[in-house]
């Protein structure tokens, strides 16, 4: 099936640590019909993924030194 591949932008708003991650989501129908969940493929030294059902895509990726969100 294809996949939608796009990068988050990444900061941290405590130390300032910026990088770029690459994610991807289902796309079109499957997206529409409420499978919208993210995977991060790739994430930056310093960062780390976790389940946050408040973002989009159900998936925060946070500072592993603050324990802060460092997506914008
Ligand atoms: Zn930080």
């Amino acid at each position: 099936m294809a996949k939608d591949r796009f990068k988050l932008k990444l900061k941290c708003p405590s130390c300032g640590l910026a990088g770029m991650a690459d994610a991807e989501e289902e796309e079109g129908w499957a997206y529409l019909k409420g499978k919208t969940a993210r995977r991060i493929t790739h994430k930056p030294d310093g960062f780390k993924d976790v389940e946050d059902n408040k973002k989009p895509g159900g998936i925060d990726i946070v500072c592993t030194q603050c324990g802060e969100s460092a997506l914008s």
